[in-house]
């Protein structure tokens, strides 16, 4: 390829201009078709039912009223053994409505003819692709074209070289046989679209996916000719020979590969739209994990401002996150992507996550369960089967009686406004530039130590993205800053706001200590709020010793110690006072497990320190576990009340870090404590008895909607689960929007009709007993 082509071929300012101007005027053209759910208006205008809604179905686009998909991930074996009718009916009994279907890109699965676009090895002339989009469009189910572009054969790769990533040394990446292509090449931008509008003309899919569409993650660095001109004329620089975090030029060239990834997605779609019309929409697929997407270069909350529908590959829990992260996943995406979206998140129903075996069947409680979380998101169901033909058929029976469920209770579950007054705020910068190459440690961590202390205590939330502030906190008694070290000064100014007009914060660690770069400030931005300030500048963050548990303690308030009972050391007088509410039920302890470290601030005066730091003290052998300095004036959390009356939480311990490693209830407890204090306990939602149980709580014209999750069950330390426990009674009490009388409740799970006491605007009733899970529909 020469230079010249090379230049018209890439994407450049200009044509990416005017790309933004078709894509506004496509926008606007999709827009108007789907007006009845996509006005401002969403929810009254989707009263009845969102599916049917007040307009025509055929004016509504595909991508927002297909809520049950299938995926039969082909293999390469597959073209001479598809049994098409076999999965035709399997469509039919699950209530599949669309289905997602390996056409080109890696392996085609159809008669390409594009030069060098490899065929699959057992194709032999059957056009796999065409005849399952024929069958599927026959049954009346739409079809997303599955494509996978991140790599190629080798014959490509002789034939273009320069199509392909390169190392430092010169040397292809390489992925087992397969080459990495680069995203900066004609691969991209030629080859790419001309399969994607060939597989258009001859099929008419009703869009296009992709596996791996953003290609080399951050770990390699390209060197490739495309590359290097790329990075030189958009920064005037060389691409940075090595990862380096503090160089400023590493860092730009981290933006510069985020930035083409939405160039990708923008090509993408104005490809696929010029041959499919507007709605032929190119979704990609996205990673359910922040941490993910940053290492995939993948900027969350530009593809959903794009997006027409998030195609989720989320396949499976972990042991340190659990099912209820698919319920805080799809709570993150739309948030940014709007409710009124969709969000199919890939769902195995062969053993996926820990361990891993592609034709064996997941356990079927651990399947649904993952499903019922995900539906507690706003996440609609999509099964996944790697393989066309299967030895282990348990499989086939696990998607069909959780999708006749979905189907027949679909109006509850989407196009609903998720309620809740407690904002947990995040950004994907912050775990980029803070969290860089430990973010799992200075971000995820901390996060999920938030999220599990507020399931735990049945607290509703929302998660909400730092740049959106303005927008969507005022919804919200308090915000919680969960270790967001990296804050943009637009950011912080949106937080004082909030603040200012009568918002509670509760912000712990490193929090608005560093610039949107990740680069460390003298003081915390929102030092003046805390009520705290640095001392002197803190070294860097001390990785080792967060992945370690030092043996260190918190002492609690300790001018208020309420001895009652224990031997008296004879050196203390005990001192009878009342501890500060954060300090709920640790009467009978003047110290806290910790594990972390903390360096000394100084505090405003009229802050209050709560909590002082115990220094590491040996554990072994225990004749030397005694405390070496069992007093310091080193804060671990600080309460400050403003003027205004605007309660503000600091908590420089590391405590939700600590709460997600290793599940302390004392640190669970004080998290919710000071959230319950900083919220002044402006919490709509009370739920007591026994279990542990994930709350989501939802608003719809004239009716609330509350899933709760049942996450007990006999694999509830580890996965898989095989068997669920039931759980109850449950007594609930939900705090009434004007327009809910709340008398009248429709259990969706057991099938029952009851009837709730109303009183001082709460509706309060009782759940006698939860299998895995019920969902509640008040009226
Ligand atoms: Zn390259």
């Amino acid at each position: 390829m020469t230079k010249s082509k090379l230049k018209h071929l890439d994407i450049s300012d200009q044509s990416n201009n005017s790309g933004n101007s078709r894509r506004s005027f496509l926008k606007k053209a999709t827009a108007a078709a789907a007006v009845t759910l996509t006005g401002t208006n969403l929810i009254t205008s989707a009263a009845e039912s969102p599916v049917k809604g007040t307009a025509p179905q055929n004016e509504i686009p595909w991508y927002r009223r297909i809520t049950r998909w299938g995926q039969t991930n082909i293999t390469e074996k597959d073209p001479i053994i598809y049994d098409i009718g076999w999965w035709r009916n399997h469509w039919k009994n699950t209530q599949t409505q669309g289905v997602i279907v390996n056409a080109g890109g890696i392996v085609a699965y159809y008669p390409t003819k594009i030069p060098f676009h490899y065929k699959a090895q057992y194709l032999q002339g059957r056009d796999l692709f065409g005849d399952l989009c024929k069958a599927a469009h026959e049954d009346g189910l739409v079809v997303f074209a599955r494509m996978d572009s991140n790599r190629a054969h080798e014959e490509l790769y002789k034939a273009h070289p320069d199509w392909f990533a390169i190392d430092e040394n010169g040397n292809p990446y390489r992925a087992a046989d397969l080459y990495i292509t680069c995203v900066n090449s004609p691969y991209y931008n030629e080859f790419i679209p001309s399969i994607l509008t060939e597989i258009e003309n001859l099929y008419h899919p009703e869009g296009f996916t992709d596996n791996s569409w953003s290609g080399l993650g951050r770990e390699s660095i390209c060197y490739c000719e495309n590359c290097k001109k790329s990075f030189r004329d958009k920064t005037g620089k060389e691409i940075p020979k090595a990862k380096n975090w503090d160089d400023q030029v590493y860092r730009q060239w981290i933006r510069w590969n985020y930035d083409r990834r939405l160039e990708i997605w923008d090509l993408n779609n104005r490809t696929t739209k010029a041959a499919g019309g507007p709605n032929c929409t190119w979704a990609g697929m996205n990673s359910g994990s922040i941490s993910g997407q940053a290492r995939s270069f993948r900027d969350f909350k530009e593809i959903c401002r794009r997006a027409d529908i998030i195609m989720l590959d989320h396949q499976a829990r972990s042991d340190t996150s659990g099912f209820q992260n698919l319920a805080d996943t799809g709570k993150i995406i739309h948030g940014i992507l709007g409710w009124d979206k969709l969000i199919p998140d890939s769902m195995a129903m062969y053993q996926q996550g820990r361990p891993q075996f592609r034709v064996a069947s997941k356990p079927v409680a651990e399947a649904h369960m993952w499903m019922i979380e995900g539906f507690a998101g706003g996440i609609q169901p999509w099964w996944h089967h790697v393989a066309a033909y299967h030895e282990d058929r348990r499989m086939y029976h696990t998607a069909e009686p959780i999708y006749r469920w979905y189907k027949a209770n679909e109006e509850f579950l989407i196009n609903r406004n998720p309620i809740g007054t407690i904002g947990v705020v995040w950004s994907q910068e912050n775990t980029d530039f803070y969290g860089r190459d430990d973010s799992e440690v200075l971000v995820d961590q901390p996060w999920r130590g938030i999220i599990q202390a507020l399931i735990r205590a049945r607290i509703p939330y929302q998660p909400v993205h730092a740049d959106h502030l303005d927008r969507d906190a005022s919804k919200f008694s308090l915000l919680v800053l969960p270790n967001i070290g990296s804050m943009s000064v637009n950011q912080v100014a949106s937080v004082k706001r909030f603040v200012e007009r009568g918002g509670n914060l509760f912000a712990t660690g490193n929090s608005s200590l560093y610039n949107e770069s990740g680069e460390l400030l003298n003081d915390y931005a929102l030092g003046d709020l805390f009520g705290a300030h640095l001392v002197s500048k803190p070294r860097k963050e001390d990785i080792s010793s967060m992945n370690r548990t030092l043996h260190t303690y918190l002492r609690l308030n300790p001018e208020m110690r309420s001895r009652v009972y224990g031997p008296q050391t004879g050196t203390e007088p005990a001192v009878i006072g009342e501890r500060h509410a954060v300090l709920k039920g640790f009467d009978e302890t003047d110290i806290l497990p910790y594990g972390g470290l903390l360096n000394s601030i100084k505090t405003d005066s009229k802050a209050k320190v709560i909590m002082t730091f115990i220094p590491e003290f040996p554990i072994y052998p225990p004749e030397t576990a005694w405390m070496r300095e069992p007093k310091t004036d080193i804060q671990g959390l600080i309460l400050n009340t403003l003027p205004n009356g605007s309660r503000i939480a600091f908590m420089p311990a590391d405590i939700d870090r600590q709460f997600a490693r290793y599940n302390l209830p004392d640190h669970g407890n004080l998290i919710t404590n000071i959230i319950h204090w900083a919220s002044k306990d402006n919490i709509p939602l009370v739920v007591e008895g026994a279990g542990l149980v994930d709350c989501n709580l939802y608003q719809q014209p004239g009716r609330m909607i509350l899933h709760i999750t049942n996450l007990i069950s006999e694999g509830t330390w580890r996965q898989p689960v095989n068997e669920y426990i039931p759980i109850g009674p449950l007594s609930v009490k939900i705090k009434l929007p004007k327009d809910i009388k709340g008398e009248y409740l429709n259990l969706l799970v057991s099938g029952q009709k009851i009837s709730a006491i109303v009183k001082d605007g709460w509706s309060q009733f009782q759940i006698n007993s939860i299998l895995n899970h019920e969902v509640i529909v008040l009226t």
